[in-house]
């Protein structure tokens, strides 16, 4: 029986981690995800191109490790060897450094505001993968979500930790809508969503944002489970981002922490216990009701 797409998902990251261990393998799977990137270079990548930009100097010693990818990493072709989806997730991950580099800063002072007490003391540290923002005002946790190591070494190379929290912002967003309509972001199966109510509503909790309700989504396939405020479940409906734009509430333009409508902690107001339902309020005269099944719909005056 031929592996489904969620095994072979799942199967990458093992196979990330066995490839890792062989720095021959992992310079072949590097040096062709390089060669795709590169008008330059030929791909597919003819075998000599290959042991080339691979550095392995004893081309038996090449051959021998390239035959052990050609299958299930790499397809060979008339025109020389490429990547296949397995290989190639791979050595994206060997590429994002999941496995590999552990960069580490802060608490840096940010740029911007507190959504939720709008002193501007926020905070940006990141450290085992996990970048979180926190203000220093009302030592409230405004974010905190996992970042790949690698890309954040590369972010920070390129423009320091104001870009490296720009792609954040970024990603987490597209993370958020996509767990919001029930699409893990890391494996693609599919999500449980639901809202739930917060243990301990106290601000300083770990959770941080002072909800007595948050979004979550689960994942049975890789068991991701993500928590995020109800107000960024607005991120999967473009509808209710355009009404706001609408009613002059800019929801794209600052990093998602730094907007009270969708962080901060006197916008939701829990409006339903059986099912649980959650009010957010985008202004005076508009407010989004997220139902229990993360449905979103609107009230304008
Ligand atoms: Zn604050
Ligand atoms: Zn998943």
């Amino acid at each position: 029986m031929p592996a489904s797409d969620d095994d072979t998902d799942a199967d990458a990251a093992a196979d990330a981690f066995a490839l890792a261990g062989n720095e021959h393998r992992v310079a072949i799977l590097r040096a062709l995800l390089a060669a795709h990137a590169d008008p330059e270079t030929p791909y597919p990548t003819p075998f000599a191109v290959l042991r080339d930009r691979a550095g392995v100097d004893v081309s038996a010693q090449f051959a021998y490790h390239l035959d052990a990818l050609v299958g299930p990493f790499v397809a060979r072709t008339d025109d020389g060897y490429r990547l296949r989806y397995p290989g190639w997730k791979a050595a994206a991950a060997l590429a994002a450094g999941t496995y590999t580099d552990q960069p580490a800063f802060g608490p840096t002072r940010s740029r911007g505001e507190c959504a939720h007490c709008r002193t501007a003391a926020l905070h940006a540290s990141y450290g085992d993968a996990w970048l979180t923002v926190a203000c220093h005002g009302c030592e409230r946790v405004l974010t905190r979500y996992p970042f790949p190591p690698g890309a954040a070494a590369a972010h920070l190379d390129d423009g320091g930790v104001d870009a490296l929290l720009a792609a954040f912002d970024d990603r987490t967003r597209s993370h958020f809508a996509l767990g919001v309509d029930g699409v893990c972001p890391e494996c693609a199966g599919p999500m449980r969503t639901r809202l739930a109510r917060v243990e301990g509503e106290n601000p300083t909790d770990t959770r941080g944002d002072g909800h007595a309700v948050q979004a979550v989504a689960d994942c049975e396939t890789c068991g991701n489970h993500l928590t995020l405020p109800v107000g960024c479940v607005l991120l999967a409906d473009p509808r209710t981002v355009a009404l706001a734009a609408d009613h002059g509430i800019d929801l794209v333009e600052r990093p998602y922490w730094q907007v009270p409508q969708l962080v901060g902690d006197a916008r939701v107001e829990r409006t339903g216990t059986d099912p649980l339902e959650a009010t957010v309020s985008l202004d005076a005269d508009m407010t989004v009701t997220v139902t229990a099944d993360l449905d979103v719909t609107h009230t304008t005056d």
